[in-house]
């Protein structure tokens, strides 16, 4: 079938109808009653779409077009820049994770992420796979007593993941400027990882711990994030915030809100 690389299925032969599952990221007012969206897709990336009607009661979207709602859409796609929603069914609510400030703070951090790492429409089913699994682990530990994955480490271990899906791991295992395997010390955003003590200028000091948390967190799945202090967990805040900045020109918010 023709149609637009990385495009979602069709519906039948309807041109102009497409049907894709999809986060919602973003959900912005506008005008008297509707909504303009930013969805997370699996093959069609980040998508801009309006919801007519959405915000008068009797909407027929009821509230599923809320942010972290996983769907399944339909949607029309037109001449402009945003495709219309016409159809939305429920996939996942994550309603456990609304109650919670904390998840839902992590869930924003996480949808804010992903929209400005892959703000395209180029396909990355990983990311999408990515950010399914950290609202559903933000939902399923939402009110416990150990909500790991809306803490400092869990958001870093989310973004370190994020950064190899977009092509920006780091470099972890030998000095990323001249390939020493002992030594490393520092991490450099230009060289784009671990630095050694003679290649050290212009990187910023990293302990052992936080090299080892990265590491981890790029080996484990998301649910077996490892946990560090508060000092280690800045570093490698700092790491992720310097590989962002040097190789996508992007800023994000803090992993975490500051108590
Ligand atoms: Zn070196």
């Amino acid at each position: 079938m023709a149609g637009r690389s990385g495009g979602g299925h069709r519906l039948g032969c309807v041109p102009g109808q497409v049907k894709t599952e999809a986060v919602v990221l973003r959900s912005m007012r506008y005008g008297e009653a509707d909504r303009i969206l930013h969805l997370y897709t699996p093959h069609r990336g980040r998508i801009g779409a309006i919801a007519k009607g959405v915000r008068r009661s009797r909407s027929r979207f009821g509230g599923r077009l809320e942010p972290f709602f996983r769907i399944e859409a339909e949607l029309h796609e037109g001449r402009g820049e945003l495709m219309t929603v016409t159809g939305a069914q429920t996939v996942d609510a994550h309603g456990r994770l609304r109650g919670d400030a904390r998840a839902i703070d992590a869930a924003a951090r996480a949808c804010d992420a992903v929209g400005r790492l892959f703000e395209t429409g180029e396909p990355h089913p990983g990311v999408f796979n990515l950010l399914c699994r950290q609202l559903a682990l933000l939902d399923a530990q939402a009110s416990s007593q150990e909500p790991r994955a809306a803490g400092r480490a869990g958001s870093l271990s989310f973004r370190l993941k994020l950064l190899l899906s977009a092509g920006l791991a780091p470099q972890l295992g030998a000095c990323a400027n001249c390939g020493e395997p002992e030594h490393l010390v520092g991490f450099s955003g230009a060289a784009g990882g671990v630095v050694c003590a003679a290649c050290e200028a212009g990187s910023f000091p990293l302990s052992e711990e936080a090299h080892e948390f990265m590491g981890e967190a790029l080996g484990k799945p998301l649910a077996e994030a490892p946990a560090a202090g508060e000092r280690t967990l800045a570093q490698v805040e700092r790491a992720v915030a310097v590989t962002l900045e040097h190789h996508a020109h992007v800023q994000l918010m803090p992993a975490f809100a500051a108590a």
